[in-house]
């Protein structure tokens, strides 16, 4: 990982507070693709590392500590190879995995939508057969990496009257097919810089090579590719965020001093007291996360139980510590564009990101139950 975390220190952090003013990170995607990075989970026999889970969650917690925009938009990359891999056939390879390999693809998730919102696994965008092609249309919302990636995989729902219910799949769109329009930009609070837009698919033809796996396989990918790796991308990114505000509130406690008593804060009891409770809650979160992601590659029986509840505990821990933080920084934190600032905005998305905190914590519970995910 010194190669992610090289990145990050020499590219994405002396970036951050530009990537924050709403610019996609350009410059550190292209820095991770020098570095051979982004075919971190693209298979070996195209090039790729052929790591998994912790791998991920590594990378996007070195990224996430220095600018949480670009974690993300790496992460969103890294689970969508993970998707195009996982029944990739050989049109497949040659088209997206080799590319992604070589640093020359950039590809990403696009699931949400307006309509089922959270659900992200019901979508309504409809797939029909049309010859020797599929046509894809409807709309995606929250496209991290909106318009800069040059694959979009797209979870859809089959259209015809008559096909089974609820037969979904999921496809990869070409950037620049026709029919693909960009809606309005991102405004969110944070995570300024991951372009996390809104697309129209009008109409969109896509070559019968594009479809993943058979049709009707969405809900397989949804949960045994997609749910797997966007909670360690997202785990190790909000992990970083809270270790960046927790490091901050040191150095600040550190280096202020009063004029008055000529004394650091770091001399004050409580604020001693509230960096230990934050150090504990960043560490026991960090235990749980790899916990999580080496229990999931080695196919442990509590692998679906702990990746939930990493993902939850992650948000908790992101939002509490940046919080916490900016009360340990005081008014110098408080500032507009602060870093601590910055911090918390990024961090409030955790919680939000679907599957949201109040899902994973029922899937938490129904995984140790033995009860389907998605039962009512
Ligand atoms: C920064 C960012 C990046 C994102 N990137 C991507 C991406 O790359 N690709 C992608 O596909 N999506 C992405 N998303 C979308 C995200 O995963 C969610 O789909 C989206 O945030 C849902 O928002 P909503 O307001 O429509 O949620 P809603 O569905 O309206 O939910 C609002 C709240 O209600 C709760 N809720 C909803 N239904 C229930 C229920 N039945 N019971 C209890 N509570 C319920 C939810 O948990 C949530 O707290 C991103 C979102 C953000 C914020």
């Amino acid at each position: 990982m010194s190669r992610a975390s090289e990145v990050a220190d020499r590219v994405a952090r002396p970036r951050a507070e530009v990537t924050d003013s709403g610019v996609w990170p350009a410059e550190a995607f292209a820095a991770l693709q020098e570095a051979g990075l982004a075919g971190l989970v693209a298979p070996g026999d195209v090039g790729g590392a052929g790591l998994g889970l912790r791998a991920v969650a590594e990378v996007c917690e070195a990224l996430g500590a220095a600018c949480a925009s670009t974690a993300i938009c790496f992460g969103m990359h890294c689970v969508a190879t993970a998707v195009i891999a996982a029944k990739a056939t050989p049109a497949l390879r040659d088209e997206f995995l080799a590319p992604i390999a070589a640093g020359e693809h950039i590809t990403t998730l696009a699931l949400s939508e307006p309509g089922s919102g959270s659900h992200f696994w019901l979508p309504q965008t409809k797939i029909s057969p049309d010859g020797d092609r599929f046509v894809i249309d409807g709309e995606k919302s929250f496209v991290t990496n909106g318009s800069h990636a040059d694959s979009y995989v797209v979870s859809t729902v089959a259209a015809a009257a008559g096909s089974p219910v609820g037969q979904f799949s999921c496809v990869v769109v070409p950037a620049g097919s026709a029919g693909v329009e960009w809606l309005e930009g991102w405004e969110g609070i944070g995570m300024r810089g991951n372009s996390s837009r809104r697309v129209r698919l009008d109409l969109v033809g896509v070559p019968a090579r594009c479809l993943l796996g058979e049709q009707g396989d969405q809900m397989w990918y949804v949960f045994e590719v997609v749910a797997p790796f966007f909670l360690m991308a997202m785990a190790g990114t909000y992990l970083g965020v809270a270790q960046a505000a927790l490091d901050d509130a040191v150095a600040h406690l550190r280096s202020r001093r009063h004029a008055h008593s000529g004394r650091p804060l770091a001399e004050q009891p409580v604020l001693q007291h509230r960096l230990g409770v934050m150090w504990a809650q960043v560490q026991r979160t960090r235990a749980l996360i790899y916990w999580a992601a080496d229990e999931a590659e080695r196919g442990g029986p509590q692998a679906l139980a702990s990746l939930t509840a990493a993902k939850a505990e992650v948000a908790d821990c992101a939002v509490s510590v940046t919080n916490e933080a900016m009360t340990l920084v005081g008014g110098i934190g408080y500032r507009d564009r602060s870093p601590i600032e910055r911090h918390l905005r990024d961090a409030r998305a955790a919680h939000v990101m679907s599957p949201t905190t109040d899902i994973l914590r029922g899937w938490t519970g129904r995984a140790l139950l033995d009860v389907p995910l998605l039962s009512e």
